[in-house]
């Protein structure tokens, strides 16, 4: 790809962001979250983001080598100071659905090596500061996507040299985000339309729960009774429909947040902060883990589910067929946004509210009370493989294969 048909793919792939990913409003204001090497991205998503009409993009940019030194050289206290204007500046744009775009493109390795305890005290902080604006989830269209960062591309390709690293992950990414067929939003929508038959499927057999079975693992999840499958679409109180994750491959709803038993073993390692966790496994009863084993990482592990006293908890299941183009690519992504569209997944902590039928309008209570896991955490991890069988519980106790070796089993 020479220098005019990448500007050309960039243009592309900001135009899907704004009209398949936020499906911005004409009238609207933008925040972009993003760090410095996302520029050239960033600016043609400004311009996409005025052309369809927008009357303000604001960005939040951050050098993640500043998070870097000052986890290196600041006085380990000091590490939860977070001043309060940067909540403001969240809070004056989502309380009033304005759109909100983040982008992924983090070093996977930035903070390794650093100690997994402060590292801890600082996400919890964070976290605690960021409940202030917790409120507003589903007010505002929001979107996450990603771009190659040198740094980022550098851990998935190592041996190639920087450039090259990063025009492979450009054209993984372009790839997995369809900005490479001819029409990508119309490609888009033949997409999306695929996955809500998968979503309608699920949703009218009303499972009472989920039967996991692969090597290391055998979990059954119980389902809330107004649990709701999701899929590509998500609409928001500010009546904007969009597709909150590009790519995404998912389909998925929560698990009771009182209802995992059994034991699971996590088929691609996970991330956290610059620290990879390996080879690990978790074991549940009544949808608590009880026991946690990892060949690297179980410390920073260990701490995550710490966090608070749900985060030892599960708020997300989701399926995705082991024969996504993401999955076949063959390679970790260190990347949730890529690596959770490869695989199904679970995640530790915080449920989504639309996975409850009318749970964006539940108190924190009621949504405790229908199963729906709170925690200040969301953090997925992959389980699936070719080797991994998924049944459905109907409410009569017969057992339905959702999924056979990695695959669909039922045809839409
Ligand atoms: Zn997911
Ligand atoms: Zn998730």
């Amino acid at each position: 790809m020479n220098e005019q048909e990448f500007d050309a793919m960039l243009a592309k792939y900001a135009d899907v962001a704004i009209e398949v990913g936020l499906n911005l409003r004409k009238g609207q204001r933008l925040m972009i979250q993003a760090i410095i090497e996302d520029a050239p991205f960033v600016r043609k998503v400004a311009e996409s983001a005025y052309k369809a009409g927008a009357v303000y993009v604001d960005i939040l940019w951050t050098d993640e080598r500043l998070t870097r030194i000052r986890f290196e050289t600041a006085e380990p206290e000091s590490l939860t100071e977070i001043p309060n204007w940067s909540i403001a500046r969240y809070e004056e744009y989502l309380s009033r659905g304005d759109a909100l775009l983040s982008i992924a493109s983090q070093d996977p390795d930035l903070l390794n090596g650093i100690n997994p305890e402060l590292i801890g005290k600082s996400m919890k902080a964070r976290a605690e500061k960021f409940e202030a604006v917790r409120k507003y989830e589903n007010q505002y269209n929001w979107c996450v996507v990603s771009t190659a960062s040198p740094a980022w591309a550098k851990k998935i390709f190592p041996d190639a040299p920087e450039a090259e690293a990063q025009s492979k992950l450009w054209e993984a990414i372009f790839n997995s985000c369809r900005i490479d067929t001819p029409n990508p939003v119309e490609a888009w929508k033949n997409h999306i339309t695929i996955l809500l038959k998968y979503k309608k499927y699920l949703n009218a057999k009303k499972y009472t729960a989920l039967h996991y079975t692969a090597p290391g693992t055998d979990l059954t999840l119980g389902l809330p009774e107004k649990h709701q499958w999701m899929a590509a679409e998500s609409t928001f109180k500010n009546g904007i429909t969009g597709t909150v994750n590009l790519p995404t491959e998912e389909v998925f709803t929560l698990p009771h947040k009182d209802k995992a038993d059994g034991v699971v073993t996590a088929s691609r390692p996970l991330n956290l902060q610059g620290n990879l966790v390996e080879d690990f496994s978790l074991t549940f009863e009544n949808g608590r883990v009880v026991k946690v084993t990892a060949r690297k990482g179980e410390e920073i592990l260990q701490k995550l589910i710490e966090t608070d006293e749900n985060a030892g908890r599960l708020g997300e299941a989701a399926l995705v067929p082991n024969s996504s183009p993401i999955s076949q690519r063959g390679h970790l992504f260190y990347n949730t946004l890529f690596d959770e569209n490869a695989a199904c997944h679970i995640a530790l902590g915080n449920a989504y509210r639309d996975s409850v039928v009318g749970g964006t309008e539940m108190s924190k209570e009621e949504l405790l009370s229908h199963g729906a896991n709170q925690s200040l955490i969301h953090v997925d991890f992959m389980i699936g493989s070719a080797e991994m069988d998924i049944d459905g519980v109907t409410a009569d106790g017969t057992h339905e294969a959702i999924m056979r070796k990695g695959e669909w089993a039922f045809n839409v």
